[in-house]
Order: C-alpha cells, then sequence, then structure tokens
C-alpha cells in the first residue's frame, strides 16, 4: 500500500461491530479466558492485553499505523515525546555508560542529557550536527547511543544521515532519530540505515494540538546489531524481573518489547486510549497536511528572505540555507513547517513576537494554527548563555511554526509585524 492509503487504513481490522472509525478502547484492564491463559499471556507464550499501562488496543491501532507510516518493524505509544526520548535512552544505557546526542536539538532534550540523566550517573557528550566527524572522538566502550533530530528544533539543521550512520555502524552503536520535525512523511530516518526513531505525537501527528503523546520505533531486523553485541549486554542476558527472558533471543521487535515489558511496565508512562485515538485520527491526515504546511513555509521563508529587518532566515527549503544540499538528498516532498529568523536585537525578537495577531505567541509547533515563539526567553530559557550558543539560539531569533491558514494571509501578518 502507498503512503496515503497506509495512514487511513494500516493497523485496523475492523471489530466485530465494523466499525469504520478506530473504537475508543476506554479500559484499565482485561478479562482473561482462564488462568492458563492468563500465565501465557504474562509469560509471553501468547501475546494478547493484560493491562493499558502495557498495553491497549486503541493505542495498538496508533503503533502499528506509525511503523507502518515509518516502515519499522514495532512500536510502542509513550505519554509524551519526552518519555520517548528518555525510554530510548533507558532502554540501553545505565550509570556508568555515556550516549552521544547532538548539540542542536530540543530544549528538553538538552536539559534530560545534560541534567536529568546525569544524576542517574549517565555521561552526555555532545557533538555539533553540522560536523558529525566529531562523533568518532567521543565513542569509548560504554557509549550505548547516537541522538540527534533530522531536523533540529529550533535550529533547523539537516542531519547528515550518511555520515553518522556510518560512524555508528563502524562501532555498533544503535542510532536514535528525533524525527518529529520532518514526520514519517517527509523523511524516513529507519530506510537512510537508522536504527530506532522517536517522535513527539502532540505536534503533527494530532496536527492541532491537541494532545500530548509521543512514539518510539524500531527498524527491522535491529538484532542483528544487538545480539552478541558487548554493549548492550542485558538485551543478550536473562532480565530477572521477567522470568529469565532473553530479549535478543525473540523473533519480535526487540527493542520497542524491551520498552513496554520493562519501561512501560515500571515506569508507565502510558498514552490514554483517548489520546491514541486523536493521533490515529491525524495521521489520517498527515501526508495531506505536511504538503500543506511545507508549501507555505516555503512562500514565507522566500518573503523573510528578501525582508531588510531579516539577518537571516532559516529554512532548509531555500538554496541560501547551509542544509540546502543535505535537504535536497534526504528529503523530496518537502521541508516541514518549521522555519526560524533572525533580527538584530532581543528587543526586536520580543516586539515582532509580541506583535503579530494571526501567528500565536505558544511554545508549540507542528499545529494547524501559526505559532511564533522566542527561544531564549521561553523554549531554551533555562540554558545558560554558552549552552544557547551551542544549541545555535542567538537571542534575537524567532521560530515560526507555519499552520495551514491562506499562506497570503500569514505574509501579511509577518509584514505588519516586522514594520
Ligand atoms: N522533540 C522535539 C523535536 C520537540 O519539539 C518536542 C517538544 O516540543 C519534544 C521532543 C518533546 O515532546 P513532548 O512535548 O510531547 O514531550
Amino acid at each position: 500500500m502507498r503512503e496515503q492509503t497506509l495512514a487511513i487504513h494500516a493497523g485496523y481490522d475492523k471489530d466485530a461491530q465494523g466499525t469504520m472509525a478506530v473504537p475508543i478502547y476506554q479500559t484499565t484492564a482485561y478479562e482473561f479466558k482462564n488462568t492458563e491463559h492468563a500465565a501465557n499471556l504474562f509469560e509471553l507464550k501468547e501475546l494478547g492485553n493484560i493491562y493499558t499501562r502495557l498495553m491497549n488496543p486503541t493505542t495498538d491501532v496508533f503503533e502499528k499505523r506509525f511503523t507502518a507510516l515509518e516502515q519499522g518493524a514495532g512500536g510502542v505509544g509513550t505519554a509524551s515525546g519526552m518519555s520517548a526520548i528518555f525510554y530510548a535512552i533507558a532502554n540501553v544505557a545505565e550509570s556508568g555508560d555515556n550516549i552521544i546526542v547532538a548539540k542542536q536539538v530540543y530544549g528538553g532534550t538538552t536539559t534530560l542529557t545534560g541534567h536529568t540523566i546525569k544524576r542517574f550517573g549517565i555521561e552526555t557528550r555532545y557533538f555539533d550536527v553540522n560536523n558529525p566527524s566529531e562523533i568518532e572522538a567521543l565513542v569509548d566502550e560504554k557509549t550505548k547511543i547516537i541522538l540527534f533530530e533530522s531536523i533540529t528544533n529550533p535550529s533547523i539543521d539537516v542531519a547528515d544521515f550518511d555520515s553518522i550512520v556510518t560512524i555508528a555502524n563502524k562501532y555498533n552503536i544503535i542510532t536514535c532519530v528525533d524525527n518529529t520535525v520532518a514526520t514519517p512523511i517527509l523523511c524516513k530516518p529507519l530506510t537512510l540505515g537508522c536504527d530506532v526513531v522517536v517522535h513527539s505525537a502532540s505536534k503533527y501527528t494530532t496536527g492541532q494540538g491537541l494532545a500530548i503523546g509521543g512514539i518510539v520505533v524500531e527498524r527491522e531486523n535491529l538484532v542483528d546489531k544487538i545480539k552478541g553485541n558487548l554493549r548492550y549486554a542485558h538485551f543478550n542476558e536473562p532480565d530477572e524481573s521477567y522470568h529469565g527472558l532473553i530479549y535478543s533471543d525473540l523473533p519480535l521487535p526487540l527493542f520497542t518489547l524491551r520498552v513496554r515489558l520493562a519501561l512501560l511496565r515500571d515506569l508507565g508512562a502510558t498514552p490514554s486510549p483517548f489520546n491514541s485515538w486523536l493521533y490515529i485520527q491525524g495521521l489520517e491526515t498527515l501526508p495531506l497536511r505536511m504538503k500543506q504546511h511545507s508549501d507555505s513555509a516555503l512562500k514565507i521563508a522566500n518573503f523573510l528572505e528578501n525582508h531588510p529587518k531579516v539577518k537571516q532566515v532559516n529554512y532548509p527549503g531555500l538554496a541560501s540555507h547551509r542544509s540546502y544540499t543535505l535537504a535536497q538528498k534526504y528529503f523530496s516532498k518537502g521541508h516541514s513547517g518549521l522555519l526560524s529568523f533572525e533580527v538584530e536585537t532581543l528587543e526586536e525578537a520580543r516586539k515582532i513576537a509580541d506583535s503579530t495577531e494571526i501567528f500565536k505567541l505558544v511554545v508549540n509547533i507542528g499545529d494547524s494554527k501559526s505559532i511564533i515563539t522566542h527561544p531564549a526567553s521561553t523554549t531554551h530559557q533555562q540554558l545558560s548563555a554558552q549552552e544557547l550558543i551551542e544549541a545555535g539560539v542567538p537571542s534575537g531569533l524567532i521560530r515560526l511554526s507555519i499552520g495551514l491558514e491562506d499562506s497570503e494571509d500569514l505574509i501579511s501578518d509577518l509584514k505588519k509585524a516586522l514594520a
């Protein structure tokens, strides 16, 4: 099936009532046929529903549909994008280990990797996403994952997938891509050799700013990288908390299975069935919306580039952008709705952000409604001056998330605010 058809149908076999819309299975638990059935489910001899912290039929459709769009082998939904990122890290790293993360990532990912997991004894080593050759010097036998964004938020760089994957494969390290901004419609990292994808489903997936959620998806045959690999000993040794289960022996997508069986079980950041249903509604129109977001963003980027008050515009669809060549290589259907531009001063940036009417001052992206953000005073406020520079967020930077309004109205709004 082609993408738009998958977006509408993947993962849903109609229930006994033949309902066209995916039902919301709003339940905490499921009745077992008998104790043998229950025991088989707990021992993974049979797969089936146990408890909604671990799985739910509505969430299952969301996971299968998203996985189909990413061309992955398996997915697990989470309660937020941040929990998806944390679970991807916690699935492989423990105290004493290190992870390698791009400097240019979402502010929450910077604080998670730079502060919170440090307190768990996991060290983060950063590389410049525009210079992936820095990665090699950071690798040692305790390195567990390389994490980066396909299109970075808010600095809007495009990752050099080939270079990063080549280094990761040389050392047999799992790569994890936050594909939130690109969405699986514009970029499929798993087909570019990456191992795991994470998303904030709070953005383009619902598409209307309706719910917080996330997902982790893994590629086909990830077991090949993990089985027998000393870096990932806990996938190859008996899991005492699961009757001695050895994940790398299972004929199932093992990375996301372990997120489900160990991390959702013990930490419980599970999506609610209702939110999963919202993501399913969003996925149905995702391919159509990403085209519209991308077309409008390009028009607006062109307008801003020609405005005398604008120092610089960051949009990978512009020939002037530092990532243009990579964007041409990895993106064929558009460059998403996120762009940023820089004006001279922090005060000027604040004035613009305070003056727009259609663009709303909000810390979100990927909504049908256009959004303006001043990262230095909001999403990236907790970052030090040095961290701001490293994250590519100068104080005069304004981020725009281009919604689905008429692009001419959006340009008029910006024209007035910049006057
Ligand atoms: N990743 C990216 C690229 C984001 O932009 C965000 C939120 O803005 C997140 C992850 C975190 O997602 P959530 O807000 O769903 O936890």
